[in-house]
């Protein structure tokens, strides 16, 4: 395999940048282009040491550096890896990979080094998955699932799962093959419990999905409601800045602005919506119809009232477009003297939360609400979680087969028959692992990566 090489850490300047190169050859490519203050080869250096020196192309210097080696297997990669830590000015880390790759690295694929930690065996399939995971965690919640997943505990569910159905399929296929040996026969009773276990599991992995989805990608949210009640001025609450312009004119926020925050344990994707009401306006016609369109497609919506005015047509109609969503009544302006009818928003919002977005009132409990509404408040990190839709669908379709092995028990079909949806159940949870995936599945996800990880 050929020896690739990286820029590792961002495209930004920064304290320091590392230039990283894996593969047979790293060494003598790292060698070629760094020359340490001691004089000693890095080659002749053992794994976890380090060595101060300069990094140097074409007889001329490029910048000081420490070049870090790890010897295979005990690396990233599982092959022997050079990770030369310059300063970390854009073109200096340019320059130095510029100098590995003249010299014998070929320049690394989006994802190529975790792809070769997976073909090495250094980790399964869910564990790489989750490196990106922790690299676009936005919330506590988020980064935690994905560092168990990377520590095995979705692997270790799946392959429990797993072993139990290639134990029953294995003693049933053996009964079978060999009638005359005296292999005892599972019982019904012993083969539908155990296969019960595995669809219970499967459900519970299937059916915490949505919720560590929530955690991991974060929440639509649109904030709506008619003109001046304060949906900018929340938005600028929630997100701790003035992105939208706030002004005492109506309609002002023509188009949608949007924003993402982490609010407690989770990620809102708010969209600050123009404000709902009857337009002559072209251009606000158009933003009211794409903020009724945002309404539809948002998982959480906070619709907007100002407390201290009644409820008129315009707000009536926003609480008609909450009819059926995930909506929070957020009765604004409670700084003011109260006049809206909250009778009528009562009877409309199972939740409604009163606060001041002007002197930055009612944070905790809106926070508290929206925590609550989407039951992110007790998901349990700890546990396996399914960290995307390739994974769902191998176990979906494991469900599925498991469950058709148990209707064929249940109709007294032969045992030959029972183990055929037993073996895909399991071929589908060793895709998920990675244990029998293809090259083209390994190949699409590993291209979703970026390049240096
Ligand atoms: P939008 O059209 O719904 O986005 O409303 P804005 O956020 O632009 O606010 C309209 C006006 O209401 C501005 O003058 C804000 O300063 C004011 N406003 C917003 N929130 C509050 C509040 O909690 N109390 C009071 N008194 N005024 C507020």
């Amino acid at each position: 395999m050929s020896t690739i090489a990286a820029i590792s850490t961002g495209q930004a300047a920064g304290g320091i940048g590392i230039v990283r190169i894996s593969g047979e050859n790293a060494l003598s490519v790292a060698d070629r282009i760094f020359e340490s203050v001691s004089g000693i080869k890095l080659e002749k250096l053992k794994g976890y040491t380090a060595a101060f020196g300069k990094v140097k192309a074409d007889g001329k210097y490029l910048d000081e550096a420490v070049a870090l080696v790890f010897r295979a297997p005990k690396s990233y990669t599982g092959e022997d890896v050079v990770e030369i830590s310059c300063h970390g000015g854009l073109l200096v880390t340019k320059q130095v990979l510029r100098a590995a790759l003249s010299n014998g690295a070929v320049p690394a694929e989006a994802g190529e080094f975790t792809k070769r930690a997976f073909l090495n065996g250094k980790m399964d399939l869910t564990a790489a998955e989750s490196v990106m995971n922790i690299i676009s965690a936005k919330s506590e919640q988020a980064r935690s699932a994905a560092l168990n997943t990377l520590d095995g505990a979705l692997y270790k569910k799946i392959a429990e799962i797993s072993a139990t159905l290639k134990r029953i399929a294995a003693q049933m296929a053996a009964w079978v093959d060999y009638p005359d040996d005296e292999i005892e026969d599972l019982s019904d009773g012993q083969l539908k419990s155990a296969l019960e276990q595995a669809k219970a599991d499967l459900k519970q992995l299937i059916d915490r999905f949505d919720m560590g989805q929530i955690i991991i990608e974060g929440v639509e949210t649109a904030i709506i409601g008619k003109p001046n009640v304060g949906k900018s001025t929340l938005m600028n609450m929630l997100t701790g800045y003035e992105k939208s312009i706030v002004t005492s004119v109506a309609g002002t926020t023509r188009d949608i602005v949007e924003e993402s925050i982490s609010l407690g344990n989770v990620v809102l994707h708010l969209a600050d919506t123009a404000g709902l009401h009857d337009t002559e306006d072209t251009v606000e016609k158009i933003g009211v119809d794409r903020t009724v369109k945002k309404t539809d497609r948002a998982s959480l919506v906070l619709a907007v009232f100002d407390a201290s005015l009644k409820l008129d047509k315009e707000d009536l109609k926003i609480i008609e477009l909450c009819r059926d969503k995930n909506a929070i009544a957020v009765i604004n302006k409670t700084d003011l003297k109260q006049e809206l009818d909250a009778e009528i928003i009562n009877k409309n919002f199972k939740n409604v939360v009163y606060i001041s977005a002007k002197s930055q009132q009612g944070i905790e409990e809106l926070e508290k609400t929206i925590e609550k509404i989407l039951g992110t408040a007790d998901f349990d990190t700890s546990q396996a979680t399914l960290m995307n839709e390739r994974q769902l669908a191998c176990c979906q379709e494991a469900y599925n087969n498991i469950s058709e092995a148990l209707t064929a028990v249940e109709n007294g079909l032969t045992r030959d028959a029972v183990n055929v949806n037993i073996d895909i159940a399991v071929e589908n949870l060793d895709i998920l692992t990675g244990e029998k995936a293809t090259e083209s599945i390994v190949n699409e996800i590993f291209s979703q990566f970026c390049v240096g990880k």
